[in-house]
């Protein structure tokens, strides 16, 4: 499986060329524009919401501060969507959330086996394999193997929790905290939260990861 390769930068090529996924989406979008359906403004506003506000800094940000803050977790295990919401995160399909916490024994790994139920107010816009048909079907029949796929490999004593989001809920990882981070500042921890760890297709970035 090579979906997970799939970069968040597909559609910026080098030589400043339209990729044809862009392409097509430009011709779609002049479509409908002309056709009087969408406003390209309000578009813009929307992709640009869900680009560079709603995205998985926000959800980083909410696992440095459980990292760093007991209170914090307590309330994010308990109540995530207002934990979440305390800190100005929150918005459509993250109106019930649920974080679960990666421990030393168990491992949690999100899927939406049915679409792509995803937090897009933690986690912005779900990535293509996400959505994929393998990933759905095989998260749940064989997650170490998932796993492996995506360069995690677990010790074969850890319990790997699969979580199928639904349109009511939404669930968020916390994954562990690297070893050698004692004393980081919240901001330096959110950089290494990566938006794979908080779906459990990745651990957080260690700190020699970042040099
Ligand atoms: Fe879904």
């Amino acid at each position: 499986m090579t979906a997970h390769d799939d970069h968040d930068h597909h559609d910026q090529h080098a030589s400043g060329e339209l990729g044809e996924m862009e392409l097509r989406v430009r011709a779609l979008q002049s479509v409908l524009t002309e056709k009087g359906y969408i406003d390209p403004l309000a578009l813009d506003v929307l992709i640009d919401t869900y680009q560079t506000r709603v995205g998985p800094r926000n959800g980083a940000r909410v696992v440095a501060r459980a990292w760093v803050d007991p209170g914090f977790r307590d309330w994010l295990r308990q109540d995530a969507t207002a934990a979440i919401a305390s800190l100005g995160y929150a918005g459509r399909q993250s109106e019930h959330m649920v974080a679960v916490e990666n421990t030393a024994t168990h491992h949690n790994l999100v899927v939406c086996t049915l679409c792509s139920c995803y937090p897009w107010a933690v986690l912005g816009l779900p990535p293509t394999w996400y959505k994929s048909a393998p990933y759905r079907a095989r998260a749940v029949r064989d997650p170490h193997g998932v796993l492996r796929d995506f360069g995690v490999t677990l010790s074969d004593s850890t319990d790997v929790r699969v979580w199928d989001s639904t349109a009511e809920l939404r669930y968020l990882v916390i994954p562990r905290r690297p070893e050698g981070t004692e004393g980081w500042s919240e901001e330096r921890l959110a950089s290494l939260v990566t938006r794979d760890s908080m779906i459990g297709t990745g651990l957080a970035k260690s700190p020699q990861d970042t040099q």
